[in-house]
């Protein structure tokens, strides 16, 4: 029997992995399960290039629970290890035999899905064994079988063994702290939590199900009627696994059908269908293979459950993509797996990191190349989606300058009549209506189709198109899109938006056309005081000389100080400290209208008329609540009799 120390510069290194080497103890399965499965991929290897005469057939790998002995047994079919092997990758610790195995073959293995360089991969198996034993063969047949056992000191013992057939198989004896691993569920949790898409069938006990070849016949019951007789059941391997998932294989062999059943398969719980995928596929300069969906957004989704999910070779690494995937796609569904991105990192290394840099970019491009491929191909399908992806596009235009310059060719405009134009189509379209006289060229929009009706229509009356903008992160967008077109040319004329109700309809595209007032100089400035005498301070009083027909009273938001409230609500942009400052209406009073006669030549009703009027007008801007609504209902049933 051979004795020996494990090669390591620390006096104790078990300890110090137990503490220090990942933070989920959990992780183990998955190091030793990608093991067990670089092991069968190098045999797998080995034989296509002739270098080992073996029989490859059928390989699986299984993890068996023994409860009572407290063990958990990982066994495998793949190249074993030779007693040399033994020592060299296994005593030496921190030595990766799947670098050295990708340096050896690099010409010819580049493509074999070999998974290791994690590291100190099988050493993570003492985070929760107290013991650990391997016996293995190698696929070499004069080599002989080798059983080695380590208890956690440095100190190993290496003898023959006699296993007959090729593999390894790992032993855990499960320590006192770990005996969870000692469940079915926690392992069954584990191996399709990291393992469920790895490339070698994973068997997990048996399961029973219908025997495929057997054919019920009809036979009659005790009582004579006719029934089929029970199915014959069979025991078959529970294999946990699907070695071979959508996004491993050609864009061009799979249908719509694959890729949605794929989703249901990445997360079962999720009923609603994706709206539609993008799956990735780049070999330079950095491998990258995935598919991400697109989910309806329009209902208040748990952003935390569901995420996307990184692998690397088909093992599951985590659904934290935050640093590789740009935070405006995070919302996406789907898988990315890349050998490329450096795991057990910090965040903010992967950040500045080169590489992942450039597969963030990548997967922004190929985002922005799909949505302009639906746009251009499926103008029709795509408004349909337009509501269910909207927050994802406009988050991106804020957040990424590379994905506002493309999606500002395919981002839509919708208008509150259900046509959507592209920013140059809007443009093209209002252009000659709602040009005010210094040359801004104003873009109407309202946030809520029916508390902004009465200012909707007002608009629209006049001709105007009026955008329903709807989205929590559109006053950022707007304020956006202004600055982006506030740099004249010689034609191009700056943008400015406006809420339908932030001013009167006439100031909020100004032409150059002065209203006359059927009131004098005089009978203002009493109009004015009468309703300054009556309605509360937060109202700015404005009298305006409107359309005779136009309402008495209008409540306007002045559209600068919502905006940036709204942005700072939101968070980011804006003012500082907007969001607490208090809300500030503008009462348009128009003069035009027969109301203000009424009012300056009243006796005594005068202060009734106002409240009326205030309160119709708050009503319109959907403001009139609680005890001022139930006083204006008394008063207006009052009026009536
Ligand atoms: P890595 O997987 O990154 O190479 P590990 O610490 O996980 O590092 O494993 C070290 C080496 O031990 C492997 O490269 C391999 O040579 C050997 N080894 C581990 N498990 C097995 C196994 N199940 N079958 C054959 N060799 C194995
Ligand atoms: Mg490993």
């Amino acid at each position: 029997m051979a004795k020996g120390k494990i090669n390591v510069s620390v006096e104790n290194i078990f300890p110090l992995i137990k503490k220090f080497l990942y933070s989920d103890h959990e992780i183990f399965l998955r190091e030793l399960i990608s093991n067990a499965t670089d092991a069968t991929l190098k045999l797998k290897h080995l034989s296509t290039i002739g270098e080992a005469k073996v029989d490859y057939g059928d390989p699986k790998i299984e993890v068996k629970i023994d409860k009572e002995g407290k063990k958990l047994h990982i066994i495998d079919q793949g190249v074993g290890m030779s007693k040399e092997e033994v020592e060299k990758y296994i005593n030496e610790v921190a030595f990766s035999g799947a670098e050295e195995f990708l340096e050896k073959y690099k010409d010819t293995a580049k493509d074999s899905g070999i998974i290791g360089h994690f590291g100190l991969g099988f050493y993570s198996a003492f985070m929760v064994a107290e013991k650990v034993e391997i016996i293995t063969k190698s696929y070499v047949d004069e080599e002989s079988a080798v059983h080695w056992t380590c208890d956690g000191s440095p100190e190993f013992a290496l003898t023959e063994a006699d296993k007959k057939d090729r593999g390894t198989e790992i032993i855990l004896h499960i320590a006192e702290d770990s005996t969870e691993f000692l469940e079915e569920h926690r392992i069954r949790e584990l191996l399709v939590k990291y393992n469920k898409f790895m490339p070698v069938p994973i068997k997990f006990g048996t399961k029973e199900i219908d025997d495929p070849e057997f054919e019920p016949k009809t036979i009659k019951d005790k009582d004579g009627k006719e029934t089929k007789e029970p199915h014959k059941k069979i025991t078959v391997d529970n294999i946990i696994n699907n070695p071979n998932p959508a996004w491993t294989k050609q864009p061009s062999d799979l249908k719509d059908e694959d890729y949605s059943s794929f989703y249901r398969e990445l997360y079962p719980m999720q009923f609603e269908e994706p709206l539609f995928n993008i799956h990735l596929n780049v070999d330079y300069p950095f491998n990258l293979t995935g598919i991400l969906y697109f989910p309806k957004l329009t209902t208040n989704i748990d952003i935390q459950k569901d995420r996307i999910q990184l692998y690397q070779n088909q093992v599951f690494v985590t659904d934290n993509v935050e640093g590789i995937v740009p935070e405006f796609l995070q919302m996406l569904r789907g898988v990315i797996d890349s050998p490329d991105i450096p795991l057990n990192v910090s965040r903010s290394y992967l950040q500045a990191d080169g590489a992942v840099k450039k597969i963030s970019s990548y997967i922004t491009k190929k985002v922005a190349d799909k949505l302009q491929s639906l746009f251009k191909n499926d103008r029709e399908g795509f408004e349909k989606k337009w509501n269910d992806i909207k927050i994802v596009i406009e988050y991106g235009m804020l957040s990424e300058p590379k994905f506002y310059e493309k999606a500002f060719k395919f981002a839509l405009f919708p208008t509150v009549d259900d046509s959507y134009f592209t920013f140059d189509e809007l443009i093209e379209k209002v252009k000659p209506a709602q040009t005010d006289k210094d040359k801004n060229i104003v873009l109407l929009y309202a946030t809520n189709a029916d508390e902004q009706h009465s200012y909707i229509e007002e608009a629209k009356e006049k001709g105007y198109e009026v955008l329903l903008l709807d989205s929590p992160i559109v006053s950022h967008l707007i304020q956006k899109i202004e600055g982006e077109n506030s740099e004249l040319s010689a034609e191009k004329q700056p943008i400015k938006f406006a809420r339908v109700d932030s001013d009167f309809i006439d100031n909020l595209i100004k032409k150059d056309e002065d209203k006359v007032s059927k009131l004098t100089e005089e009978e203002q400035t009493k109009l004015k005081e009468i309703v300054e005498g009556v309605v509360p301070k937060e109202y700015t009083v404005q009298l305006e000389a409107l359309d005779s027909n136009a309402n008495p009273f209008v409540i306007t938001i002045p559209e600068f100080m919502r905006r940036m409230k709204e942005m700072s609500q939101t968070g980011g942009g804006g003012m500082m400290g907007m969001s607490n400052f208090p809300e500030m209406y503008n009462l348009v009073v128009n003069t035009n209208n027969d109301l203000m006669q009424k009012i300056l030549r009243a006796k005594g009703k005068k202060e009734e008329y106002v409240n009326q009027a205030l309160d119709l007008a708050k009503l319109s801007q959907n403001l009139l609540k609680g005890k001022d609504l139930t006083a204006f209902i008394k008063r207006s049933f009052d009026i009536m009799k």
